[in-house]
């Protein structure tokens, strides 16, 4: 699908957001590899941080498990469950303990009832079809010779996804934010080991801002196609 819309009118515009998106996973890796490798001084795994936090905020019946895969950790609101890499759940490097902190801030946003995340929560089903359905839509329309038609369709579906990932700002924002209040709080983390942390959770976040910035500019180039075919119409 990414080859049909190069082809169309304003490709032009996909360009900064790939950019973004090549640079923001870089950074990531970059700044995860540097700080997986450098261990934290009190010893912590990511798992023992991530308990810490959540019993200090009264959740000690929430799990913390192990789940395979690299920066695969999250948050499940529906089984209420912590998710932790094995590289992040059984390594005591700063940035095990950042990420860990990371999702362990979503569970306290959940305690909290943390309105973005009430409505990020709430949005994922529509943004879920909405996903898959707006390309669907445009292939629809350029077979059925229904193109312009169809495209006003692709447009309102990508709207959600694109508010979608607008909501997923603060509530990722707001995440580290909380990690790095309780880390702090609780003395998981020493003073200078402070940069360390929230440099790792920067460059976390740096891909949620250049996913946004991706939809935007796609969102964009599909308006500018509409208006430009009405044009010619
Ligand atoms: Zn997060």
């Amino acid at each position: 699908m990414t080859l049909g819309i190069i082809l169309m009118d304003y490709w032009w515009l996909a360009i900064p957001g790939l950019l973004l998106g090549m640079y923001a996973q870089i950074k990531l890796m970059s700044t995860y590899g540097k700080y997986s490798r450098l261990g934290n001084a009190s010893g912590m795994t990511g798992a023992q941080a991530a308990r810490e936090i959540l019993d200090s905020a009264g959740l000690h019946n929430m799990p913390v498990n192990e789940v395979g895969g690299r920066l695969t950790d999250h948050y499940d609101p529906i089984k209420k469950a912590l998710f932790l890499s094995s590289e992040n759940f059984h390594s005591s490097s700063i940035a095990a303990v950042g990420v860990a902190a990371h999702e362990a801030g979503h569970a306290l946003q959940h305690k909290a009832a943390y309105a973005p995340l009430n409505i990020r929560m709430a949005m994922v089903p529509i943004t879920n079809f909405a996903s898959i359905a707006w390309s669907v839509i445009l292939i629809a329309g350029i077979f059925l010779g229904m193109f312009q038609q169809f495209l006003g369709i692709a447009i309102i579906l990508f709207t959600v996804i694109a508010a979608f990932q607008l909501i997923t700002l603060p509530v990722e924002y707001d995440a580290s934010r909380r990690a790095k209040e309780q880390l702090w709080r609780l003395g998981l983390v020493r003073e200078q080991e402070r940069p360390h942390v929230s440099k790792v959770l920067n460059a976390a976040a740096l891909t949620y801002v250049a996913a946004l910035v991706t939809s935007v500019l796609q969102l964009l180039q599909f308006i500018m196609l509409a208006r430009g075919d009405r044009d010619r119409a």
